[in-house]
């Protein structure tokens, strides 16, 4: 079966890596160059965990995710992973470390409660104020995303995937299975994917309401030295409540010498914007990252800024993925609201599933959606 993607994000790549290991003929579309900089995928890292509040499709999801990405790294040749483990946190009157504990205990994870005075006798460079619940799960750690981009985009090559660069794709004709590239050039398959992140209401307006392209700041920390170490071997921090919160990846030096460095963002959603322009962070949007962790991170002013991003979620309102039929021969995934990178290769293997229609496309939706009995399931 011919097959063109658009989008050369992980949601891309890894449904090439996945089409292409079931024998289909793969060309994947990129308006920039591969990685994008600019795409959602392309940062040092990304988190893989277990505790998801009560969401329990995606809990299990994690599982599945897992698996798939020993696939990955199987072809790969190597591992682009650092276990953390996962420390997750509430402040009081916010109830997410508490849902999260008790669907990891219905689905039987892992996963070790602690009071505030274990929590900084344990990491000193943490403030228990106003700790209400904390759990931590030895699962759970970094994958290092912008390695991971390039080196699929790598691997694909080698197997013979067609990756062009440059390449914008401006029109699609779902039931023909053709695509009009920015150049004024046509290309036909027998299956069209699009997988554009936040790109994707530019390209399938109609997909607008369950694609809101949201700004997000994320800001990168210098310890202090005498807390180097402590950090290199701290857990990833969770503390997503309802009005305050945010996520902490710690620095890590990998097998092969990379190092990646101490970052926090904040998981609420922010501005719809274009994910093309204006990528530079404000020092208000620096700042208002910073005062959702100093409560957590004891001397926080005496962390230096080394660097400030902005990136962009493709965002449906209750975070589940879109998984939509556009046509005879198109379809499109979006809506990864911040928590697609961990099921990259998973997602891939099960849209190839339906496109080959070795699978349902409805009951793949569904699960693409996060719906299992008592969690969203009709
Ligand atoms: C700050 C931040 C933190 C995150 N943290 C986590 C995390 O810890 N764990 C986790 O699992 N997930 C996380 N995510 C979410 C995760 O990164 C995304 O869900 C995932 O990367 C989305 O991948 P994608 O391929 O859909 O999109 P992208 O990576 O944006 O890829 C889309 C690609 O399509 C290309 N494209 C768009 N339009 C066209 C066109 N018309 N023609 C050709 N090419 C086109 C773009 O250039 C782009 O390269 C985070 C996201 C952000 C922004």
């Amino acid at each position: 079966m011919k097959t063109l993607i658009v989008g050369g994000g992980i949601m891309g790549l890894s449904a090439a890596w996945a089409l292409r290991r079931a024998g289909a003929e793969v060309t994947l579309l990129e308006q920039g160059a591969l990685p994008n900089p600019l795409g959602t995928s392309v940062d040092q890292h990304r988190l893989i965990r277990y505790p998801y509040g009560a969401q329990r499709g995606y809990t299990r999801m994690v599982r599945d995710a897992y698996h798939a990405w020993e696939r990955v790294w199987r072809d790969l040749k190597m591992t682009l992973y650092a276990e953390t483990g996962t420390l997750v946190l509430s402040g009081e009157g916010d109830g997410w470390a508490a849902s999260c504990a008790a669907m990891l205990r219905e689905e039987d994870v892992e996963h070790l409660s602690f009071d505030d005075a274990m929590v900084t006798g344990r990491w000193p460079m943490l403030r228990g104020d106003g700790l209400k619940d904390a759990f931590y799960c030895p699962s759970g750690g970094l994958l290092f995303a912008e390695a991971i981009v390039s080196s699929l985009a790598a691997h694909l090559r080698e197997r013979g995937v067609v990756l062009r660069t440059e390449a914008k794709v401006t029109g699609i004709d779902a039931d023909q299975g053709r695509v009009t590239l920015a150049d004024g050039s046509q290309m036909d398959a027998d299956r069209v994917l699009v997988c554009a992140g936040p790109w994707t209401a530019q390209l399938l307006p109609d997909l607008a309401p369950v694609s809101r392209s949201s700004r997000q700041v994320i800001v990168y920390l210098q310890p202090p030295a005498d807390l180097n170490a402590a950090w290199h071997a701290a857990p990833m921090l969770l503390e997503i409540g309802e009005t305050k919160g945010f996520y902490l990846v710690p620095p890590r030096v990998t097998r092969d010498g990379m190092r990646t460095g101490l970052k926090i963002g904040d998981h609420r959603f922010g501005p719809t914007a274009d994910p093309g322009s204006d990528r530079e962070p404000k020092p208000e949007e620096i700042d208002a990252i910073l005062a959702n962790a100093r409560h957590r991170i004891a001397d926080l002013e005496q962390y230096r800024v080394t660097q400030a991003k902005t990136c962009f979620y493709d965002v449906e309102a209750e975070e589940r993925f879109q998984f939509r039929q556009l046509g005879a021969r198109g379809f499109a995934f979006c809506g990864s609201s911040g928590h697609g990178f961990k099921f990259g290769p998973v997602i891939g293997e099960r849209i190839t599933d339906a496109l080959l229609e070795k699978a349902g496309f409805a009951e793949t939706a569904r699960w693409l959606a996060g719906m299992v009995d008592g969690d969203g399931a009709p």
